[in-house]
């Protein structure tokens, strides 16, 4: 690395948000732009929002200080070719080439990878897991994903598509995931169904005349029933909401007892925008990812939240060009 230059743009793309920011050697994040992603509108109208985010940082920060440009994107990334297939929730996005598309406006390195290893790769070097020479990364959040670190260095399949840990299943006869299998993790502890399960209990669970928490926050409008007020009722000890939280991890737990008897790892590092869930929800994942790992492989098991929270992709995708 060009130690005269200062820093690096991270780019962290999602269906929802395209975040863009300007990073330090040390993975100090200095600014960020944050803006809708216009995903639905095809792969031009959000190159065109990722060369716009960056022209507006490089405003206020000297290109001629930029190292590099990282991206963490969704779907399908291969970071030798620099392309990005279909990324789920992104209309007519087959296969772009990202990395020359970017390139070509600002004549800088770019390398693209996975966002969820992106998310590792940042807890590895700047955050949770940076005393931890292997673990596993989750992503909780809408969908379940992950990454997985090993000797300090992100492990990504002979074909690009280690740690898809949503996708393990817990009852072959169960729910039916999107991806055609069955009993998916995902498919219990993801956003839709907490806030479908916290929705179903509240419709049938009998009224008192003294609201709960749960019926306090929401004050009827159920599409307020988001993870992040799911745990701050159950903060307050609506017992609904502790319920449904300290079920799902409970079920993540059996998850990961497989996923860790499998890669032989003791320490796992939760992301994402559910990993902001009380104490008590990573005490019911250590009990039952416990109860059920191999006895050869509880010694020193660790389940910690993120620390970097939702700056960890821009973070990660920045650490990309730092090597
Ligand atoms: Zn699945």
């Amino acid at each position: 690395m060009n130690t005269k230059k200062a820093f690096v743009v991270g780019v962290d793309l999602g269906a929802t948000t395209v975040k863009v920011g300007i990073v330090t050697k040390s993975g100090g994040l200095l600014d960020q732009i944050s803006i809708d992603a216009r995903a639905k509108y095809g792969p031009s109208a959000v190159i065109q929002q990722i060369v716009f985010s960056i022209q507006e940082l490089f405003g206020r920060y000297k290109p001629s200080e930029c190292f590099g440009i990282g991206i963490g994107a969704p779907g399908i990334v291969s970071t030798v070719e620099g392309t990005v297939q279909h990324p789920p929730n992104f209309a007519n996005w087959t296969k772009v080439n990202l990395a020359n598309e970017i390139k070509s406006k600002f004549n800088l390195p770019v390398i693209v990878e996975n966002d969820a290893n992106c998310a590792a790769i940042a807890e590895a070097t700047h955050g949770a897991g940076i005393e931890f020479k292997n673990f596993l990364f989750i992503i909780w959040g809408t969908g379940i994903g992950g990454g997985v670190i090993i000797d300090r260095k992100i492990f990504r399949g002979p074909h690009g598509g280690a740690g898809e840990v949503g996708h393990v299943s817990i009852d072959y006869n169960g729910r039916l995931c999107n991806c055609g299998n069955y009993g998916c993790i995902e498919s219990y502890i993801g956003q839709r169904y907490l806030s479908q399960r916290t929705k179903d209990l509240l419709i049938s669970t009998p009224k008192n005349s003294v609201k709960t928490k749960l019926e306090e926050l929401i004050d009827g409008d159920f599409s307020k029933l988001e993870p992040s007020i799911i745990s701050q009722a159950a903060e307050a000890g609506d017992p609904i909401a502790t319920g449904v939280l300290e079920e799902a991890g409970e079920l993540l737990g059996y998850a990961l007892a497989s996923i860790l008897n499998v890669l032989d790892l003791r320490v796992v590092v939760i992301g994402g925008g559910i990993s902001a869930a009380p104490a008590f929800v990573y005490e019911a994942i250590i009990t039952s990812l416990r109860s059920r790992v191999l006895k050869s492989h509880k010694d020193g098991i660790r389940v910690i939240r993120t620390k970097l929270g939702n700056t960890a992709g821009i973070i990660g995708a920045a650490s990309l060009v730092m090597k």
